[in-house]
């Protein structure tokens, strides 16, 4: 048995304050009662503030791979060419929900752990003379590699092509900069999970008045993701269908302690983590799967010494020290090991995690100093504090 509680390093789901779980423990209330009206009220603009939105926000209780089916129902129909752009699971995740219901999708692929070129995307859509191409679909943040998509070119590059940018930004939202209005992004998904801190069942679902407008003439089959439901409860301060109360308790707590920090700090710090955990990754004679460009904000993704192996690595820090870190997916299982650095997640925790790798490293024959990564890292932390 390890002393002390147990390090969740995952892309999500991420550590939970104090101040949300005991939030959450507060009793149940009616739904359709002045109380809840005014929580609803008051995260729903909290969660528009995270977007950087004045448009319509819709929060389900879902996971977000919810609101990405929800993006589809209701913004795509049946027949519409879409373009899917993916460069890793979640990015297939995305183009497989349209394809399910009945988008015909074109899919361009980027090799794992690359970023999407947005003059592909700028040929693409050029070439689409016709404007036969309803919407684009693409991943801000691609957990299952750490790489992060570059949404404002991507967005620029489409110029006036008038189909839809439905964003995946699940584990990027309050993580890496995202202006939803600012970029001219017409639907944007995320989740409880990942930056916003609370355990995982919620999911949100931004919306401008350019896809609701798509919306009125969408044929697809909806029923529990309907916006046009979901705005009308709204207005009345309600959601359709019963929503999970205590977790819009934990919703309002995080976004108060998100407000008190700021968002532009807690995209700053996030930055900050990715450059430590990089750095310090690479002292320790590591390689890493992204390049420095388009890497992360909300993790690292680190490849392993082939003679160790992902999950050894990751075995040995759970034993050894209850690190919980996350492995590769699909063809990267194995390969890469993932250090989720999103959230409720301090640098000093960072820190003992990089000197727990150490140790692991050292101990399953890594060629390796004690202290090489840390010491990087230390560096590297004394320089933001001075800058601070
Ligand atoms: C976590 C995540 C999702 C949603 O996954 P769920 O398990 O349904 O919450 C979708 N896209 C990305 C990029 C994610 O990181």
């Amino acid at each position: 048995m390890i002393v002390g509680e147990q390090f969740l390093l995952l892309p999500g789901p991420t550590p939970v304050p104090e101040r949300v779980v005991r939030a959450m423990t507060k009793p149940v209330i009616n739904h359709r009662g002045p109380e809840f009206k005014q929580i609803l009220g008051e995260v729903n603009e909290g969660v528009k503030q995270i977007y950087r939105t004045r448009h319509n926000v819709l929060i389900y209780p879902a996971s977000g791979t919810g609101a990405l089916e929800a993006a589809v129902v209701n913004f795509i129909s049946p027949g519409d060419r879409v373009l899917a752009i993916s460069i890793g699971v979640f990015g297939d995740r995305f183009t497989s929900i349209a394809a399910e219901f009945g988008a015909l999708v074109e899919k361009i692929d980027f090799p794992w752990g690359q970023a999407a070129d947005p003059e592909i995307i700028k040929e693409k859509l050029g070439a689409d003379v016709n404007h036969e191409i309803k919407a684009v679909l693409i991943t801000h943040n691609e957990t299952s590699t750490g790489v992060c998509n570059d949404i404002k070119s991507i967005r620029q590059a489409a110029g006036d092509h008038p189909a839809l940018f439905l964003i995946d930004a699940v584990s990027s939202l309050a993580a890496a900069d995202l202006y939803m209005d600012k970029w001219n992004l017409d639907v944007v998904v995320s989740g409880s999970q990942k930056a916003f801190m609370i355990p995982p069942g919620l999911s949100f679902m931004a919306f401008n008045d350019k896809a609701l407008q798509v919306y009125t003439q969408s044929r697809n089959h909806k029923y529990y993701w309907d916006v046009g439901k979901g705005l009308n409860f709204l207005e009345k301060g309600q959601t359709p269908f019963t929503p999970p109360v205590s977790l819009y308790y934990g919703l309002q707590e995080a976004l108060h302690i998100m407000q008190e920090e700021g968002l532009e700090n807690i995209i700053t710090r996030h930055m900050n983590y990715r450059h430590m955990v990089r750095e310090a990754v690479k002292e320790m004679g590591l390689k890493l799967l992204a390049a420095d460009e388009n890497a992360s904000p909300a993790l690292t993704s680190v490849i392993a010494p082939p003679e160790l192996g992902a999950n050894r690595i990751r075995q040995a820090m759970k034993e050894e020290f209850n690190i919980v870190m996350a492995g590769g997916q699909q063809r990267l299982d194995d390969v890469i090991f993932r250090i989720g650095h999103l959230g409720y997640v301090r640098e000093l925790d960072l820190l003992s995690v990089l000197a727990a790798l150490e140790i692991i490293l050292v101990k399953l024959g890594f060629e390796l100093k004690t202290g090489t990564g840390v010491k990087k890292a230390q560096e590297i932390l004394l320089q933001t504090h001075k800058n601070a």
